[in-house]
């Protein structure tokens, strides 16, 4: 059987490897070039690929293809895949066909790293044999031809359930949606969610789905439909009506104190317990509480994973504090909902750092967050007009093009006891190769000040 794939990163990479012990012939293509490190992989295995081509009769000959989240449907190739009735999976889909392990999954427009690396964080400060896979930069398949764990926490994206058909998690988190990635959904929110609810597919009545209750498009969804698997709500309201909820069991708030039912339990935390803050941290909390709950983790081992958990990389990451000034990294904040959020939890007055590639976004649901918490807005991007259009008549605005030029803005806005937020709202795309390189540079030069 021959399995081709399409895209040499980290997950081409693993899905080659877990063919290649399975016995298919295997063969990589990808139309860029493949780095370093997972050219060394291939080598190494002596897996055959090429780069920089696909070449077609190399490509249409496949019995099965495994296709990266990063290639749309739409390009010539996968077109030809299908028009020859060739099966198209992901990864995450090979990986899940030849695995026995218990599958911890989680999707959402937003969130979903912090939740699955706060449930990995958790279960293996508790002494479980958890593995870290998915979106989060793990290849699910190179785990799973090793044999290495018994359980998985994985990230999903849209890209990936995409190509998810027989996978089927055992609890499954569904953290909230919101307009994302639309060009790749025929511009279509409908696609989009429909997608993000492709992680429900083939759970049992075993399974557990825990669903952002606050979120109105997932609220929507879940209640009035019958669901095989237990559905869980966590909402940052009081006790959620649980008859119109479907089940017994759910994640609230009373007073600052978070509370979670499941299974007859009840466990409690004051959530300025939780070392992340904010109130999306606080979600992120009570579906890692719930997801942990039902691995058997006990509540103490539970709340002290809550209190270690160290803070995740450009999400909402103190960077230092410069002549009273403290300075944030949110440079993952890259869609509306994320900075919302962001600008949400602020406690002091703010000089909000934003832009970049607009996808189409809409800012106005800012508007009442950005006239009580920020001071200053300091455009940063190619093309800033339309942040300017948006809320010069809310705040002062500078209009500036490199991150050089936006520290420096900065300055003139941030006194003692304020907060420089870079919280972009926006892809990173027309300044940066990512967010991680705009993040790491914020960082650098904030560094820089001191
Ligand atoms: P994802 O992996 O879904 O992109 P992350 O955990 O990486 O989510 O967070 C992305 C951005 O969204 C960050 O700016 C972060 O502060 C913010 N964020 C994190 N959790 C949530 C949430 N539950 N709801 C809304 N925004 C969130």
């Amino acid at each position: 059987m021959k399995l081709v794939i399409l895209g040499g990163g980290e997950s081409g990479t693993g899905a080659a490897l877990l063919g290649k012990k399975l016995g298919y012939e295997v063969f990589l293509s990808d139309k860029k070039n493949i780095d370093e490190v997972h050219k060394a992989i291939l080598v190494k295995e002596a897996i055959p690929f090429e780069e920089g081509v696909h070449t077609e009769e190399r490509i249409l000959v496949a019995d099965l293809v495994v296709k990266s989240p990063g290639i749309p449907d739409t390009v010539p190739m996968i077109k030809a895949l299908q028009a020859k009735g060739i099966e198209v999976i992901s990864e995450i889909e090979l990986a899940g066909r030849h695995s026995d392990a218990i599958m911890i999954c989680i999707t959402g427009s937003n969130g979903k790293t912090t939740t699955t690396l706060l449930i990995h964080h958790i279960l293996v400060q508790a002494g479980m044999d958890a593995g870290l896979a998915g979106n989060v930069g793990h290849s699910l398949a190179a785990q799973v031809a090793e044999n290495a764990h018994p359980l998985y926490v994985v990230e999903l994206s849209s890209f990936q359930l995409d190509g998810m058909f027989r996978f089927q998690a055992d609890i499954a988190v569904l953290t909230n949606v919101t307009p994302d990635h639309l060009d790749r959904y025929d511009y279509k929110f409908e696609n989009y969610v429909n997608s993000k609810f492709r992680i429900l597919n083939n759970m049992g009545k075993e399974g557990l789905f825990i669903y952002g209750y606050d979120c109105e498009v997932v609220r929507q969804r879940v209640i009035g439909q019958k669901l095989l698997p237990q559905a869980v709500p966590f909402t940052y309201g009081g006790e959620p009506d649980l008859q119109q909820a479907g089940g017994t069991a759910c994640a609230y708030m009373e007073g600052d104190t978070i509370v979670v039912r499941l299974d007859e339990k009840v466990f409690r935390m004051d959530k300025n317990d939780v070392s992340i803050k904010g109130r999306h941290n606080v979600y992120n909390a009570m579906a890692a509480i719930l997801a942990c709950m039902r691995a058997g983790v006990d509540p103490g081992a539970i709340a002290a994973g809550l209190k270690s958990f160290p803070q995740v990389e450009h999400r909402l990451e103190t960077v230092a504090v410069v002549a009273g000034v403290t300075y944030i990294n949110d440079s993952k904040a890259t869609n509306v909902d994320s900075a919302w959020y962001a600008l949400d939890s602020m406690t002091h007055p703010v000089v909000w750092i934003a832009g970049g590639t607009d996808k189409g976004n809409d800012y106005t649901v800012l508007y009442e967050l950005v006239k009580q918490k920020v001071k200053a807005l300091v455009c940063m991007g190619v093309d800033n007009r339309k942040l300017i259009e948006n809320f010069s008549g809310i705040c002062p605005v500078a209009d500036t093009h490199s991150l050089e030029e936006a520290l420096a803005a900065v300055q003139k806005y941030a006194c003692e006891g304020d907060t420089v937020l870079l919280s972009p709202c926006c892809a990173s795309f027309d300044l940066f190769k990512n967010y991680e390189q705009r993040g790491e540079l914020f960082k650098e030069k904030v560094r820089q000040l001191k």
